[in-house]
């Protein structure tokens, strides 16, 4: 039973991304409340971090932000961001059987007092490596997290504030707060979505691809973030010096169908994700080389053979190779150690900067305390991923997007939909069998 001073909601939503929003907007859209709970200070989720979307080239943010603004006036929705599900348990009966408790982060900045001004931002002096923007650039202890974060409040990095007072004693409404702590509360619901999405594997995993020690060997969301409009730099340049690389490599599944590394799975949106940053690299520099070394190119979407078909056209050079491992080059370059599938044996090519496209892994671990089961792979398991793909074992909480297993943007959305109909569909049953029971209590 949920606790009994728990705030109540038709549907809780575990996760801000894309797929987290598609669902809350298609159920608040039917009338129901929702909670959406995201641990991150903005919701939004990968897709508002990516710089172009494949296979159309949409650009991300135009197409990723109104749809977070839905969802933040939407009256029906309630977002609590800078939480973090801590447990999510169902079936205990009454009204609201799904029970869930948040973790609550602290802000250090009261949300209702801040107008989102930036005069804080504007006046702190700690500047710290910028994790939005791939750790390029730096941000303030003190900011909002990005231009269009959703909401515009203020956030403040206590790690690395050094108690000058500077924020406090400029922001026209007094909403600094020093002293805030963590709190836990319990939220209620009829029934529950998770879409926690996922993370990548990390750069540092594996050996034979330096560990994250050789400069100018990047992560594809950091190349995302090169790429985007309001990037770090405004345009493409090599972290360790600031040259314009004439030379890109990608280095495909290097994170993915890899035991050594316990992911044998296909993360899917890598092969798609390289040659969309391939073609925005050709069109940033349109005198550099870019090289993708692959095991086999899987573009299984609508229209994305067409997309690697044009990539290639566009003079991309696809190698079909096993990439072994990278060294340091010459002049702050990267050697790839290669086998060629052509049968040419192995080789070695340097490149200005190489991309690893890694994988997916969970975004989120429940723990011993949640009562979500997970599959082999660590996703949420779906009891019938054939015909009812966002079904979980447990009656009444749904999955969808990559915290079933890795997917793309449509069929994050997709699925999205299908879970919100089924959430629709289960809480208007529920209603129906409550109905019948009183009907037949009072005859
Ligand atoms: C480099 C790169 C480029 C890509 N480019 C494309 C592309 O061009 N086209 C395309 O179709 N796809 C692309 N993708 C895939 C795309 O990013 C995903 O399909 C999409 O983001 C999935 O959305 P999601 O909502 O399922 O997950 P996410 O975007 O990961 O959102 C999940 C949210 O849940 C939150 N969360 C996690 N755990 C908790 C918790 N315990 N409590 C509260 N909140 C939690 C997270 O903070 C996050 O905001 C790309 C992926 C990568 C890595
Ligand atoms: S108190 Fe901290 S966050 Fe505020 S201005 Fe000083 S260093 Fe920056
Ligand atoms: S905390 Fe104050 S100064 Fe900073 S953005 Fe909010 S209102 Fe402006």
């Amino acid at each position: 039973m949920s606790a009994p001073n728990a705030r109540e909601f038709d549907t809780l939503v575990v996760g801000g991304g894309i797929a987290g929003l598609q669902a809350a907007l298609d159920l608040a859209d039917q009338g129901f409340s929702v909670a959406v709970v995201e641990k991150d200070a903005s919701i939004g989720g990968k897709m508002i971090r990516l710089s172009k979307v494949f296979p159309t080239l949409d650009c991300a943010s135009c197409i990723t932000t109104p749809k977070m603004a839905a969802a933040a006036h939407h009256p029906r929705i309630t977002l609590f961001t800078l939480c973090d599900l801590q447990s999510l348990s169902s079936g205990n009966g009454g009204a609201f059987p799904v029970a869930a408790r948040v973790r609550q982060n602290p802000r250090y900045v009261d949300m209702d007092a801040c107008i989102g001004c930036r005069k804080c931002e504007y006046a702190c002096p700690v500047y710290v490596k910028d994790a939005e923007q791939g750790g390029f650039s730096a941000r303030k202890a003190v900011r909002i997290p990005f231009s269009n974060a959703i909401p515009q409040k203020a956030l403040l990095d206590v790690a690395n504030c050094m108690l000058c007072g500077k924020c406090a004693s400029v922001c026209p409404t007094n909403a600094i707060r020093y002293d805030e702590e963590p709190r836990e509360f319990e939220l209620a619901a009829r029934t529950a979505i998770v879409a926690s999405g996922f993370e990548l594997t990390g750069i540092g995993d594996k050996n034979l691809y330096g560990r994250g020690s050789i400069p100018n060997v990047v992560d594809s969301l950091q190349m995302e973030r090169l790429l985007a409009p309001h990037g770090p730099y405004n345009r493409v340049l090599r972290p360790s010096d600031g040259k314009e690389p004439a030379s890109i490599a990608y280095v495909q599944c290097a994170g993915s169908r890899d035991q050594s590394q316990g992911i044998p799975y296909c993360s899917r949106v890598c092969c798609m994700y390289a040659v969309k940053q391939a073609m925005l690299l050709s069109g940033a520099l349109p005198l550099a080389d870019v090289t993708v070394y692959y095991m086999d190119i899987r573009a299984f979407g609508k229209n994305y053979e067409q997309f690697f078909q044009n990539a290639k056209a566009m003079g991309i050079e696809f190698v079909k190779a096993k990439a072994a491992s990278l060294a340091p080059g010459e002049d702050g370059g990267v050697a790839v150690r290669y086998e060629d599938q052509s049968g040419d044996g192995t080789a070695v090519r340097e490149h200005d900067m190489v991309v690893l496209s890694l994988g997916m892994v969970p975004g989120w671990q429940p723990g011993a305390e949640c009562a979500v089961p997970l599959a082999e792979d660590g996703f949420v398991r779906t009891i019938r991923p054939s015909t009812s793909p966002t079904l979980t074992d447990i009656p009444g909480v749904f999955v969808a997007g990559v915290a079933a297993g890795p997917k793309d943007i449509v069929d994050s959305i997709a699925e999205a939909g299908a879970a919100a109909m089924q959430a629709a569909a289960h809480m208007t049953e529920q209603a129906a069998r409550v109905a019948n029971a009183n009907g037949e209590a009072r005859s």
